[in-house]
């Protein structure tokens, strides 16, 4: 990943004369300072802005400068908006408001006129909403004393979603074949998403990645399988297939880190002159920080290596989902999900195994090999982006996982299982009802808020199913939201 960055613009005015502009500038140095001590990403105080070209300056500076992946801005004076206009309109990377002030408590004593003047982010910075609001621009508003631990953790996930906005704008995902033959939650329109989101989505042939696998060495093999065997338990005798899925790993990584692709997609439908689908490939592939995506399905593979980026340290723990049965017993209503290889080994609770088993589906000759594991338990959130015909819809509803209740021995595949919000079969009813799919992201270190922001920047649909969500409410929700986007 990239050396981001945040730059810190704070607004001021001439008015209050030259002590009070240098006090401001030395306080938001300061703050900056402070603040990227406990920030994901540095914050780097930039200009105390007093001018409309002071504004517009840094903001072109911000546009261009790749390693900027978002402003925060913040009135510690009174700071006329009508100067941050032309600015604020050319803007083209995330904004972050920070309403928030240098001193914690008024000062009973001490606060006369002159501290008023100098301490105004109360007006200053409803000023400043003010022209955010106008211009329709759109922008997290985060309220708070700056040094609180909550006003940190929301600005470092807000900094994370940034990222994950400079990710997708960068995004190239690798086809091998077309989607699964007559499915179609997995379709999209491509032109849509790469206006939107950025996204390059092209196909590569079946065969040319055969052709990459046939000049992979079997040096570059016994390599691969050493970090199997370091990250791995090994609870197979058939190394070949373990040999192939490294060999198939390497082929694909190479083709994709030549043509600056972060994401691909196969399907098991199209698997001409290989022997196994590319299970610990694909999943070893994941956790290096690529996005996945089953029978085809580009948008959930993108998605995947975005909230992959979004999580902790660049690559955090989300990975490829497909909801696949229910435990419906009375009080133990939980889904279980799955795939058919391809799960994540950033979800799992444990040191995951390496096993072969038959795989019926699909065009295996040999038995793949696949990790087997347990998710972890804990709060997470599963997400889909769907198209909806002229428009794009995210979809995210807050889970909870549980240590899988049975052990399910003869189960070949690593699984997962949670409870959906508001509970299992009403937020199956709202998953249904807004029509997400069998595939998500399952994410355990990325929010739903952190979502909502993402769709913000991006200007798509947002739709949340949280443990408040009624399903009447709902359905109202998406009828207005559905005329709305019609409209625009
Ligand atoms: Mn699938």
């Amino acid at each position: 990943m990239k050396n981001y960055e945040f730059w810190f613009v704070v607004g001021s005015q001439f008015l209050y004369g030259p002590e009070v502009l240098e006090t401001v500038e030395a306080r938001a140095r300061e703050m900056a300072q402070e603040l990227s001590l406990s920030l994901p990403f540095p914050l780097v105080y930039k200009v105390t802005a007093k001018t409309s070209d002071e504004i517009t300056r840094v903001v072109k500076e911000a546009n261009y400068r790749e390693e900027c992946a978002g402003i925060i801005t913040w009135c510690h004076t009174f700071s006329p908006s009508k100067m941050w206009l032309t600015g604020l309109d050319l803007l083209q990377k995330p904004w972050c408001h920070l309403a928030t002030q240098y001193n914690q408590a008024i000062p009973n004593e001490e606060i006369d006129m002159d501290f008023m003047n100098l301490n105004q982010a109360a007006h200053g910075d409803r000023e400043h909403g003010f022209i955010g609001a106008r211009l329709r621009k759109p922008r997290k508003i985060i309220a708070g004393f700056w040094t609180d631990a909550s006003v940190r953790s929301r600005l470092g996930a807000w900094m994370r979603t940034a990222v994950g906005v400079a990710v997708s704008r960068e995004m190239r995902v690798m086809r091998f074949g077309d989607n699964m033959r007559d499915v179609a939650v997995t379709e999209g329109d491509k032109i849509e998403a790469q206006k939107k989101l950025g996204w390059q989505v092209n196909t590569w042939a079946v065969g040319d990645l055969v052709k990459e696998m046939n000049a992979v060495t079997e040096a570059e093999i016994d390599a691969l399988v050493k970090e199997y065997e370091a990250s791995y338990d090994i609870a197979t005798d058939n190394t070949a297939a373990i040999r192939y899925q490294a060999k198939e790993e390497i082929a694909i990584k190479r083709m994709m880190d030549h043509e600056g692709c972060k994401a691909f997609a196969n399907t098991f439908q199209d698997l001409y002159g290989m022997e196994q689908l590319p299970g610990l490939a694909s999943q070893h592939l994941m956790a290096l920080g690529y996005g996945y995506g089953g029978e085809g399905d580009w948008k959930v593979s993108a998605m995947t290596a975005i909230l992959k980026a979004m999580g902790e340290g660049g690559n955090g723990a989300s990975g490829f989902m497909e909801d696949y049965t229910y435990h419906l017993i009375e009080g133990q209503e939980y889904s279980l999900g799955a795939h058919m290889l391809e799960v994540c080994p950033s979800l799992a609770a444990d040191k995951p195994r390496i096993e072969t088993h038959h795989l019926g589906i699909g065009m295996n000759e040999k038995d793949p090999a696949r990790l087997v594991f347990e998710g972890k338990a804990g709060p997470a959130i599963v997400v889909s982006l769907i198209d909806m015909g002229g428009r794009l819809r995210l979809i995210v509803q807050d889970i909870e996982c549980v240590k899988p209740i049975l052990p399910m021995p003869n189960l070949p595949v690593a699984r997962v299982m949670w409870r959906a919000m508001p509970d299992l079969t009403t937020g199956v009813e709202c998953w249904i009802t807004a029509g997400g799919a069998h595939h998500t992201v399952l994410s355990y270190d990325v929010s739903a808020e952190m979502m909502r922001d993402w769709a913000r920047i991006m200007d798509i649909e947002f739709v949340h199913i949280s443990k408040d969500t009624l399903p009447e409410k709902l359905e109202e929700e998406l009828l207005v939201k559905d005329l709305i986007w019609k409209l625009r």
